[in-house]
């Protein structure tokens, strides 16, 4: 497979999307991104690597770190973690509270911010320290000591946080969170206020296309949760878009409000686009639109 021309066909397509959407500035910090940067690579399960644009630049992980929260938390504590949260779309914004109060606390599904919140105290309790777990997780299989946490950007979430607060303490007040509401939102905020590169996240998110095997060849998880991670991907990681993200790249993905989206082709290859504008949903436009192109130009889709 010429990756490396799709990756040029993929830029093409993303750099049409120029002036469309916006930076997201709710976390004001977020706002400082140059809103033209692009990049966009592949890692293959063989080992190759492949980048174009600005893919060895960091930006703001954000929401792309619930995946590697969620990968620590399963892999440290196994099947548990699904009582204390769901596996179903919410079909809300992702930081919506209103399920919660018909639903007892127990959010949706691991990638909206309230299902993030449970991961993220889980993986405290089984680690004692969320956001080191999932930098270190992220450093090793990017090989990469330098990535870490934006300190601006965790401390401009935390400033900004009423509406996450508001969501762990209304869990914390159905009994499913085991940490203080402080702790919590700290190692929230640290682990999505990691800057890393469109390289080190596809170097990260290879465990998932190698069906739960590291890059030192250890077993992270089992075939079948690396299975199971992959489908609530697909229906869930790219917030109340899921549908219409596999109608047009039919992968399994994971957004971030900082314009990064990592896709995996599992059993091929992990692939990242960055792009700062964000779509209504809160998708990066520029990303979308070169996924699309890779998997419609290579015919590349699970599907
Ligand atoms: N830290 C962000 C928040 O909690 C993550 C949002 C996102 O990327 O979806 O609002």
């Amino acid at each position: 497979m010429d990756y490396r021309g799709l990756l040029e066909a993929a830029e093409i397509a993303a750099r049409a999307t120029t002036g469309q959407g916006q930076v997201a500035d709710y976390i004001p910090a977020l706002a400082a991104a140059d809103p033209e940067a692009f990049g966009m690579a592949v890692a293959t399960v063989d080992g190759e690597l492949f980048g174009v644009g600005d893919w060895e630049s960091p930006f703001s992980i954000q929401s792309v770190s619930k995946l590697f929260s969620l990968l620590l938390a399963l892999s440290h504590g196994g099947d548990g973690l699904w009582r204390g949260v769901g596996r179903e779309p919410s079909g809300n914004p992702f930081n919506s509270l209103v399920q919660l109060e018909t639903e007892h606390g127990i959010p949706r599904n691991p990638f909206i911010n309230a299902g993030a919140l449970v991961v993220t105290d889980r993986l405290q309790s089984l680690t004692g320290d969320a956001a080191g777990a999932v930098r270190e997780f992220l450093r090793r299989e990017a090989g990469n000591p330098l990535l870490g946490t934006d300190p601006v950007v965790a401390a401009s979430e935390a400033e900004h946080g009423h509406r996450n607060a508001a969501l762990a303490h209304f869990i914390a007040s159905h009994g499913n969170l085991e940490n203080p509401v402080e702790d919590v939102l700290d190692h929230y905020y640290a682990h999505c206020a990691i800057a890393a590169s469109c390289r080190d996240l596809v170097l990260a998110g290879s465990v998932l296309a190698r069906y739960g095997v590291r890059a030192d060849g250890s077993r992270m998880m089992s075939r079948s949760e690396a299975k199971r991670v992959n489908a609530v991907l697909v229906t869930c990681g790219t917030y109340d878009a899921a549908g219409e993200f596999a109608f047009r790249v039919g992968l399994p993905g994971k957004s971030g409000v900082g314009g990064g989206i990592l896709a995996i082709l599992p059993g091929r290859a992990a692939v990242c686009a960055w792009g700062p504008r964000l779509d209504q949903a809160g998708n990066s436009v520029a990303a979308v639109a070169a996924l699309d192109a890779m998997t419609t130009l290579s015919g590349f889709s699970i599907f």
